[in-house]
C-alpha cells in the first residue's frame, strides 16, 4: 500500500524564518506548503483598504464572507489580484495582530486552512499544531531571541533593497510577540506533542537539516 503524505507543522513568533525553512522541507519532500500567516496578512490588508477597524462588526462580517485568498508557488492572491509585496510592508506588520486576534477572524479562516489539506501538507503559522491541524504527523515549534528575528528581519529586508532599522523592527517584533501569544483565542504557543527547536545559533542550512531528520524519524515510525 502507498504511504500517506505526512503533514508537517511548523509554528513559532515572527522572523524566526519558520517560511525559508518550511518552504524548504515542502520543497525537499515534494508536498504542498501553506503559509498560513500570508492568509491573515490578505485578510489584514482587504480591511485596512475598506477602513474597517479590527473589531467584530457587521461590516467586518460582511467583508470577511467576500473575502477569498489563493495561492500561485510564491505568489498570494485576493481574488485575482496579487498582493504578495503588499501584504509584507511594515504598515501590514503593524495592523495584522489585531485582526489575527479577533476569534470571526480566526473562525472563518479555520476552513480556509484545513481544505488545503488534501495529501500531505507543510503548513506554517502560530496555531498550526494546536488548533488547526491538531492530528499532525510532525509538528515543529521553532524559537530564537527577538534580537536575533529582528536581525533576520533586518537582512532579509536589506537584501530586497528596501529600508531597515533594526531598533524599529526589534520594538516590533517584541509587540507582535505580546499580542499573538496573549490573545484569548488560538495563542502563540507550543502544542503538548510539539518538538520545540532554538534556532538562535544555527544556520537556515542546520535548522532545515534538523527538520528533515525528524520528518525521515515520522517516515521511519509509520
Ligand atoms: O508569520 P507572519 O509573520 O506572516 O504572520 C503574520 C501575523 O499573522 C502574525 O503576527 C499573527 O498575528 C498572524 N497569524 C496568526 N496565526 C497564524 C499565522 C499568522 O495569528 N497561524
Amino acid at each position: 500500500m502507498p504511504k500517506k503524505a505526512p503533514v508537517i507543522v511548523i509554528d513559532g513568533p515572527a522572523g524566526v524564518g519558520k517560511s525559508t525553512v518550511a518552504r524548504e522541507i515542502a520543497r525537499r519532500l515534494e508536498l504542498p506548503f501553506l503559509d498560513t500567516g500570508a492568509i491573515y496578512r490578505a485578510v489584514t490588508l482587504t480591511m485596512l483598504r475598506d477602513n474597517i477597524p479590527p473589531s467584530d462588526s457587521p461590516e467586518l462580517r460582511g467583508r470577511l464572507g467576500e473575502f477569498s485568498v489563493s495561492f500561485s508557488g510564491v505568489r498570494v492572491f485576493i481574488g485575482g489580484e496579487d498582493v504578495t509585496d503588499e501584504i509584507r510592508t511594515p504598515h501590514i506588520d503593524a495592523n495584522v495582530s489585531p485582526y489575527s486576534a479577533l476569534p470571526v477572524v480566526r473562525e472563518f479562516l479555520l476552513e480556509t486552512q484545513r481544505k488545503q489539506q488534501k495529501d500531505g501538507l507543510i503548513a506554517e503559522g502560530r496555531d498550526m499544531g494546536t488548533v488547526v491541524f491538531p492530528g499532525a504527523d510532525l509538528k515543529v515549534y521553532l524559537i530564537a531571541s527577538p534580537e536575533e528575528r529582528a536581525r533576520r528581519r533586518c537582512a532579509e529586508r536589506t537584501t530586497k533593497g528596501e529600508h531597515a532599522d533594526y531598533d524599529e523592527i526589534l520594538s516590533q517584533v517584541r509587540a507582535r510577540d505580546e499580542m499573538d501569544s496573549t490573545r484569548d483565542i488560538a495563542p502563540l504557543k507550543p502544542a503538548d506533542d510539539a518538538i520545540i527547536l532554538d534556532t538562535t545559533d544555527l544556520s537556515f542550512e542546520d535548522v532545515t537539516a534538523r527538520v528533515m531528520s525528524f520528518a525521515a524519524l515520522v517516515a521511519e515510525g509509520e
